[in-house]
């Protein structure tokens, strides 16, 4: 057992676990005890692998990025993420997490979601399946993301508004666990990223695990061999990190950079950095290290891609940057932007501003020369040509 995953009892060191309103138990409890059990059934496997293969489009390629290479002084890698069917990385997870839910006898799903990009993503897999789906969204976010309602709604998808508190994504989430709490038997809750209380955490770096286990093979053959020097990702919840780190965790020479949403920059105000400025705290159901006041309260968080916007990290990212394995920085919502252009301009590869921020770190390495470098593209830019547009002036 790597002592980088999760325990028994549902924890990463003293990270994790399950803090949960009484009512939930039942529901928590009943995925503690069936998820790995399912997950390891051969049909369960040969069902997400087919899925992954003609309707995700996997495996995703590993591409050696000649330009960007030569720039850095370095080999450099990206794991295309960005072209899996809907976009990004979010895919794998609701593909696992719909199959979960058809073996639990689930009828009905809920998620919640702050962009849409992870409503989008619950409402596909749905529609796929033929199953009831319920996407829980800020009413404020409703207004801002049109582009990602009119999706979930064309596949069948019911968007209902949160219209308490900031009216965003942790009010979303809220509706969503109320919804969870009175509807325990026929429902089975979607959480998006490695956040929530155990065991979705590892449920979802299990199913973004994928990314690790297909990059290894395709290193070994473009380079002989199957660790890098350096895996790098962007961290909003944590998924995507989770899964490039996944099968690298216990090869301790494989350096892991999570590269956090600095936004304005770490002492703005205006930030999403949450190792640089966090406390430990519960959120969602998980203790962990999260942004807050001295008195405990969330703070808003803010980065200009919304998939990084998130108060807090998931437990087992609290770990791996509290033992050490893990460096965790941050990059400001300026150095994201010109990352995301220079991509564009050296290799045509337009990137989600989410995965322009791993992209950014790479101005802040130095290499001695040669070395191999994998960094999770986790999305395409599409979605944010509004934002490139007007941060440019194109
Ligand atoms: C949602 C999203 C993220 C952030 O989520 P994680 O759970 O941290 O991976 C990163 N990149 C893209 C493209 C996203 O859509």
């Amino acid at each position: 057992m790597s002592k980088y995953q999760v325990d028994k009892k549902g924890y990463y060191g003293p990270f994790g676990g399950a803090y949960i309103p009484e009512m939930l138990y039942p529901n928590v409890e009943e995925l503690q005890s069936k998820y790995l059990e399912i997950m390891q059934e051969e049909t369960f496997q040969q069902e997400f692998h087919a899925l992954l293969k003609d309707y995700v489009g996997r495996p995703s390629p590993l591409y050696h990025a000649k330009r960007l290479s030569e720039r850095y002084g370095a080999n450099i890698f990206l794991k295309r993420e960005d072209l899996n069917h809907t976009g990004a990385h979010k895919i794998n997870n609701t593909v696992g997490q719909i199959l979960l839910a058809e073996r639990l006898g689930k009828k009905r799903i809920i998620a919640e979601t702050g962009a849409g990009q992870h409503g989008v993503a619950t409402a596909t897999v749905c529609a796929l399946k033929g199953l009831e789906c319920v996407v829980y969204m800020g009413e404020v976010d409703i207004k801002r993301q049109a582009p990602n309602v009119a999706r979930m709604k064309m596949m069948g998808a019911e968007v209902v508004a949160a219209t308490s508190g900031s009216k965003t994504l942790k009010d979303a989430t809220n509706e969503a666990l109320r919804d969870w709490i009175n509807n325990p038997v026929d429902t089975h809750y979607i959480i998006g990223s490695v956040v929530g209380p155990h065991p979705y955490p590892d449920l979802v770096a299990r199913f973004q695990s994928i990314i690790s286990e297909e990059t290894k093979k395709q290193l070994e053959e473009k380079t002989g061999s199957t660790t890098p020097d350096y895996v790098l990702a962007c961290v909003g919840g944590g998924s995507n990190a989770a899964g490039m780190f996944y099968h690298f965790l216990d090869d301790e020479q494989v350096k892991l950079i999570a590269v956090e949403a600095a936004g304005h920059g770490v002492d703005s105000g205006e930030t999403a950095a949450t190792t640089a400025l966090g406390k430990d705290g519960v959120l969602h159901g998980s203790r962990s290290i999260l942004m807050q006041t001295d008195d405990g309260q969330v703070v808003e968080p803010y980065s200009i891609s919304a998939g990084l916007d998130y108060p807090g990290i998931g437990p087992q990212h609290a770990w791996l940057f509290k033992s050490g394995r893990g460096q965790y920085v941050s990059i400001t919502d300026d150095e994201a932007m010109q990352a995301g252009l220079l991509l564009t301009k050296l290799e045509g590869i337009i990137p989600a501003i989410e995965s322009s921020h791993a992209l950014a770190h790479l101005e802040k390495m130095n290499f001695k020369g040669g070395e191999n470098v994998v960094i999770c593209l986790s999305g395409r830019g599409d979605k944010d040509l509004d934002n490139y547009m007007k941060y440019f002036g194109f």
